[in-house]
């Protein structure tokens, strides 16, 4: 393997991508799934239903508000397991209480996420408009939520990115001495990788390049070959709200960091 290095392509809101050179492919599989399944967030674990007059179940309410992303600080909270608390009900540190009062007057309205009030500002929601029940007139909703952090290896809803994914470094060169510029491979290729210019195919979109081959097949004069950068990863992460998709990246590099020294240890440990 080559030197590690990191490359940032773009960074949009909740998305980020960037090229990560010099590491095998076991470490960036280990990567995003550490993103997937092992970034702490916190979520709404536990709803104590004071009032629904709504046409939804109490249990398929509380399964929403679950699902609903909260803002995660992860230097505020523990897990309630290693919480010096010790206590069922939990504390500060471990738990987070979210309220909800909502009731429809003359029409029927849509209650969305941003009704959600925080006891702690730390754990408000991140998207105010996702719709959480219905109420028609008259119907009425009020109740306490507990968050609190948890894994996607526990349940979904503590999956702290909703994309990690990574594609090879697509490596495509054309061979001008064979290449008569017939364009076979800028009408077969799904990802508008060439253009021909001055009569010759040339790759103008290399990183859009998807490794399907249809190129290296569809050119009659046999001038192009498509490989791939063996140490080399382009990670797309989207993160689900939780926390900025650089956090999800930082979060889980850390888990994977302290995983490989607890496993020194243990090794260390041994006669
Ligand atoms: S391998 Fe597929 S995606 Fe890549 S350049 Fe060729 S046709 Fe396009
Ligand atoms: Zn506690």
């Amino acid at each position: 393997l080559g030197p590690m290095n990191i490359q940032l392509l773009e960074k949009d809101g909740e998305r980020l991508s960037f090229i990560i050179r010099g590491i095998s492919i076991e470490t960036a599989n280990a990567l995003r799934r550490t993103m997937l399944s092992e970034v702490p967030c916190m979520a709404i674990d536990d709803v104590v239903m004071i009032e629904n007059s709504s046409i939804m179940h109490d249990e398929v309410l509380a399964h929403r508000l679950g699902l609903v992303p909260l803002r995660t600080d992860l230097d505020a909270y523990v897990f309630p397991e290693e919480c010096d608390c010790n206590s069922e009900l939990g504390c500060s540190k471990c738990r987070s209480i979210l309220t909800l009062e909502a009731e429809a007057t003359d029409e029927t309205r849509t209650v969305y996420s941003g009704e959600l009030k925080p006891t702690d500002q730390l754990t408000s929601t991140s998207n105010d408009r996702i719709p959480i029940v219905k109420l028609a007139p008259g119907q009425k909703i009020k109740l306490e939520a507990y968050a609190r952090l948890g894994t996607g290896k526990m349940h979904a809803k503590w999956q702290a990115a909703a994309v990690s994914a990574y594609k090879f470094i697509p490596v495509v060169s054309v061979d001008e001495e064979k290449c008569r510029g017939v364009k076979e491979c800028v009408r077969v290729c799904p990802k508008d990788v060439f253009e021909v210019s001055s009569g010759k195919a040339k790759v103008v979109r290399l990183l859009s390049c998807i490794e399907c081959l249809d190129c290296v097949k569809a050119c009659p004069n046999g001038a192009i070959t498509v490989d791939w950068e063996k140490d080399g990863f382009i990670f797309n992460v989207e993160s689900a709200g939780f926390m900025s998709p650089e956090e999800v990246v930082l979060r889980a590099l850390d888990v994977l960091k302290s995983k490989a020294e607890e496993f020194a240890s243990e090794v260390g440990e041994l006669d």
